[in-house]
């Protein structure tokens, strides 16, 4: 069961919040004191620790009690009394699409643009209420969907991996028009090892993985995301190209060249066989579909080789149980009375999707299922996801059991369920990696330094540490006892200005 917790906020902290709306954020010194420190690159947790911050960055760490510094022209420290509370840092989640409504189409957005704005305007808020202050949009659909996140007032922030990389009518680009992708997708990639029917002329040269992979960098992505879709486990005729292992390969390889990591979209055994063969990063989703063992229930022995191989190259691994849990969800008919709900979604949209055009993707999902699940009833439907939903979690055990290197990502928003509700999926999610058996200091790195690590962000996020920007939360729950801590929020600090967590709530 999900709930929230309002701890009243003590004398100091009310304190700095006044001042953090009077002083520009971050221009004053912040200190925090004598609070339980838990950073994920430490052993254990520090005790009576005291923290410094100026400008945004943490400029100490300590377990003897610091003195406030009197600059001259400022405001005298704020100091925020943490005891009996847990200091960890910012969340992160490395796999995120911020240009979608969730399970609203374009002529819903027409028809009812006030939602959609109320949506928009909630959104990065939701994210910061369940801790998340930093988000990896791993392709840009819309850059101005972007802007709009990051032009609220408050808001994580956000790094993609620009536009996707995809070959020429490639697995990304096949709901678009086959006349115009091309066009339209100016940075793709031609697959010269399977030498691609292309509809008009260009000039190849710009399309080498090279040249592709060098506009994302110079186009400020900080990781490049590509696909190997093979037909999602044989449930769908394949109408798009599939790349070639040696293309990915190229791509990964100019990418370790020039400084990004490369994300590879592979949810099938065979497809994660070829991360390993391209020798890729990050595998940016969990093992659904087990090809032609997708009839056991254990992981049989080929895949755990496979698993077993990702987990001893350090290769980055996002489960995003989340995937199938949003597809599910739209068949539970409890979903939309989880009271969390209210926090993170305006209370008319919420309205909106208990009605009956609201509930418009339940027909939808079955209309892309395999002919024979069509008649199938919502308790069906829900067996039928949970199944593959199994399939992930049984591989997340394996995978946690083999100390890989996990990285927390949520896939939010994925199809157009109303079940990816942003922020509180990551938490559903932590939930379930708990369930499968990942231990509770798994999760905090994950979530936190091997995202950081993932991306090449280690230098200003992913721990507590001098030197890092002051994104931090404060929680009444020990996040290595219980995984309800990561709801027991009680302050979130974003480049060092305090936020309670209630006044971030859509309600
Ligand atoms: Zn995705």
């Amino acid at each position: 069961m999900l709930s929230t917790h309002n701890t009243a906020p003590s004398f100091f902290l009310s304190l700095f919040l006044f001042w953090s709306i009077i002083e520009p954020a971050g221009a004053n010194e912040l200190l925090i004191e004598d609070v339980t420190l838990i950073s994920p690159e430490r052993n254990s947790p520090l005790n009576h620790a005291y923290l410094r911050v100026n400008d945004g960055i943490i400029t100490e760490v300590s377990t003897s009690k610091l003195r406030p510094e009197v600059i001259e022209g400022k405001q005298p420290s704020v100091r925020v009394d943490g005891r009996g509370r847990y200091l960890i840092p910012g969340l992160i989640d490395s796999h995120v699409h911020l240009a979608k409504v969730p399970s609203m189409t374009w002529r819903h957005k027409q028809q009812h643009p006030d939602l959609e704005r109320s949506y928009l305007k909630q959104q990065p808020r939701s994210y910061l209420y369940f801790g998340y202050t930093s988000l990896i949009d791993l392709n840009v659909f819309s850059p101005e969907a972007i802007e709009t996140f990051t032009a609220q007032t408050l808001h994580p922030e956000v790094f993609t991996c620009s536009k996707h990389l995809d070959i020429a009518n490639g697995h990304g680009m096949m709901e678009e028009d086959v006349k115009t992708r091309l066009l339209n997708n100016p940075n793709f990639l031609y697959d010269h090892y399977q030498k691609q029917h292309l509809n008009g002329e260009y000039d190849l040269s710009q399309h080498t993985a090279k040249a592709t992979v060098k506009r994302i960098k110079d186009d400020g992505g900080v990781c490049i995301k590509t696909y190997y879709e093979n037909g999602y486990g044989g449930s769908e005729m394949v109408d798009f190209d599939i790349p070639s292992p040696q293309i990915i390969k190229d791509v990964a390889v100019e990418g370790k060249k020039q400084g990004i990591p490369t994300l590879l979209h592979a949810n099938s055994w065979t497809s994660q066989r070829v991360a390993l063969l391209a020798d890729v990063d990050i595998i940016a989703h969990g093992m659904f579909h087990w090809d032609e063992y997708r009839h056991e229930v254990e992981v049989p022995a080929p895949i755990r080789a496979t698993l077993k191989e990702i987990a001893s190259r350090g290769m980055g691994y996002q489960p995003t149980l989340h995937v199938l849990d949003a597809q599910r969800s739209m068949f539970d008919a409890n979903y939309l009375n989880n009271s969390s709900l209210e926090k993170v979604y305006p209370k008319k949209l919420l309205g909106w999707y208990r009605s009956d055009e609201g509930q418009w993707f339940k027909s939808r999902i079955r209309k892309y299922l395999p002919r024979h699940l069509h008649e199938l009833d919502d308790e069906a439907m829900h067996e039928h996801f949970s199944k593959y939903y199994q399939h992930n979690v049984k591989v997340l055990e394996v995978l946690a059991e083999y100390d890989a290197n996990l990285l927390f990502a949520t896939d939010t928003i994925i199809g157009q369920s109303y079940a990816n509700a942003p922020g509180l999926s990551g938490y559903i999610e932590m939930q379930a990696w708990n369930s499968a058996g990942v231990s509770l200091r798994k999760i905090l790195q994950a979530a936190t330094i091997n995202n950081a690590k993932a991306f090449n962000l280690e230098a200003s996020i992913g721990s507590i540490e001098v030197g890092k920007k002051a994104n931090l939360l404060l929680l009444t729950k020990n996040p290595l006892k219980t995984v309800e801590a990561y709801n027991s929020i009680e302050w979130i600090f974003i480049n060092g200005q305090a936020v309670a967590r209630q006044t971030l709530a859509a309600d």
